[in-house]
């Protein structure tokens, strides 16, 4: 197997333009567009992720310069640079577009990180492309900022996910349902590649660049997979490890009780990092059922719904990876259907994996992670709590910190009147107290904070209108979200009634 081209990049020059490399476009020009931003007319930085930046190997003090910030919307483009819109395809809601792609984002390039990590920078709301369809390319400031917001907290939280660098706001108006001030969105991944771009490279019938593809995402995400043997054996490891790992993040949202929201094959990542973060929220009250999307009149990506719409989007990953889970000299007769057999076996590792994970996850916030045998038990103590908490609509989040505290009390007293069932609730205390769960080990994987709709949408009205307090406040609660700070209690509530329904929006 060729090693694609990841040229390194040198570390950043202290004060100076970063080193960007071009190895996404060097090895797979199919799949890139050379473009440049479309200018900012009058940038303003909003938000900067210093720690992020230092990590990335940037230098946080040239990013809040005039010429870092115009780096940050795409205006100056470094020595060497070659930003490019990716083409990629992907099932919108489950039918299928053959040509989407980044058509409001650029990927600047890749950074190579002080700790050896390759990581993509890309704009998101740096103007057309021609991949733009029918949008304007652009991106508000409100829309943005919730990204960096929701994408910290995931971190935060130990999520994989792209992450927010900065936000710019550009001095230009985006007209929506009404006239709002534009943004820019720096962010980072691991990279951007996606099950929609071997779609997009299935669809070509080029099966040497739909190899080429494969290559790059083994060397840059599951370089295990190169260890394999055959050709054919490392797409099937490539598989298995965007299986895994995909399964892996799915068994995280559901425990957190995260919703994506726009669960497209185009947004569903193979380095397994959560990307995308348009109309995502948290479900306060427990319910399987949760669909906050404006678009989603059928619950296709509802809370519950997500494990099994992520098979189905990773059996569309495993179809556009066939011609290659066979050897190119077997190409006989039955190769296709040895290929759906090879894909097939492979898929039916998902259910498997993700229920893995998702027990280890329950046990987890149960504090019974280290309690031996009972698997039944805890199994059917998991089950009906849950049918409790969907009952009787219990916040989520509140629910498994106030559990700790009552394992620390030995008592059901500190969460039943979370309940309606309060005698239901009680019998199940009395179930599960006698396994001595581990209140410490439940308060380090149950959040005190995560973003609360209620809170989000306030900080995202006040940003908008100018004033960045309440933003901020709340992106340094939900990056410490494990850790109870006496007098941010609101921060820690589900919304209030008056709140009601709450309803996201894609692509705004
Ligand atoms: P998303 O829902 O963000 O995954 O976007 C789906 C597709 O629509 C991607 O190809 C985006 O680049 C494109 N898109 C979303 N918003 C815009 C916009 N305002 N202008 C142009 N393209 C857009
Ligand atoms: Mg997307």
């Amino acid at each position: 197997m060729s090693a694609p081209a990841t040229t390194p990049s040198a570390p950043a020059p202290a004060g100076g333009e970063p080193r960007l490399a071009h190895a996404f476009a060097d090895a797979l020009p199919e799949l890139a567009v050379p473009w440049q931003a479309a200018p900012a007319p009058a940038p303003r930085l909003l938000v900067l992720d210093d720690a992020l930046a230092v990590d990335l190997g940037l230098d946080p003090t040239w990013l809040r310069s005039p010429e870092g910030v115009h780096f940050l919307t795409g205006g100056l483009v470094p020595d060497g640079a070659t930003p490019v819109a990716q083409v990629y395809a992907g099932h919108q809601f489950g039918g299928y577009s053959p040509r989407l792609g980044d058509g409001r984002a650029l990927l600047l390039g890749e950074l190579t990180t002080p700790a050896g990590e390759v990581r993509d920078l890309h704009l998101k709301g740096s103007g057309r492309t021609p991949l733009s369809r029918g949008g304007d390319g652009l991106a508000a400031v409100g829309p943005m900022l919730r990204e960096h917001v929701i994408s910290s907290a995931m971190h935060a939280l130990g999520v994989p996910t792209t992450q927010a660098l900065a936000v710019v706001a550009t001095g230009r108006d985006v007209q929506r349902e009404v006239v709002l001030p534009g943004a820019v969105l720096a962010r980072t991944a691991s990279s951007h590649l996606r099950v929609g771009s071997f779609q997009y490279a299935r669809a070509t019938g080029d099966t040497a660049l739909l190899r080429r593809l494969a290559d790059v995402a083994i060397a840059r995400h599951h370089p295990q997979a190169a260890q394999a043997g055959s050709p054919a054996d490392q797409a099937k490891a490539l598989l298995d490890a965007v299986i895994a790992a995909q399964a892996d993040l799915v068994a995280q949202w559901v425990l957190l009780g995260f919703v994506h929201g726009v669960m497209n094959t185009d947004n569903t990542t193979i380095s397994g990092e959560t990307i995308d973060y348009g109309p995502c929220a948290f479900v306060d009250a427990y319910d399987p059922a949760a669909s906050f999307s404006s678009i989603d009149h059928q619950g296709r990506y509802a809370y519950g719904a997500q494990p099994g719409v992520l098979e189905w989007n990773l059996a569309r990953f495993a179809e556009a990876l066939l011609p290659l889970l066979v050897e190119e000299q077997d190409d006989d007769e039955g190769s296709s259907d040895r290929a759906v057999a090879i894909a097939t076996e492979s898929l039916g590792a998902y259910r498997p994996r993700f229920a893995a994970a998702w027990r280890a996850g329950t046990r987890r916030k149960l504090g019974l992670a280290a309690v031996a045998g009972h698997d039944d038990e805890v199994d059917g103590m998991v089950t009906d709590l849950l049918r409790l908490a969907q009952t009787d609509h219990v916040d989520h989040t509140g629910l498994h910190r106030r559990l700790a505290d009552a394992a620390r009390a030995g008592s059901s007293a500190p969460a039943r009147d979370l309940f309606l069932d309060r005698e239901g609730f009680d019998a199940w205390a009395a179930r599960w107290l006698p396994l001595a769960p581990d209140a410490a080990a439940m308060d380090a994987v149950n959040p005190v904070y995560v973003p609360r709709n209620h809170l989000v949408e306030e900080a995202l009205a006040a940003a908008t209108g100018g004033d960045l307090a309440p933003l901020e406040r709340l992106v340094d609660v939900v990056t410490h979200p494990y850790v109870e700070r006496p007098g941010w209690e609101r921060y820690a509530e589900p919304a209030p009634d008056a709140f009601g329904p709450y309803t996201t929006f894609c692509g705004t």
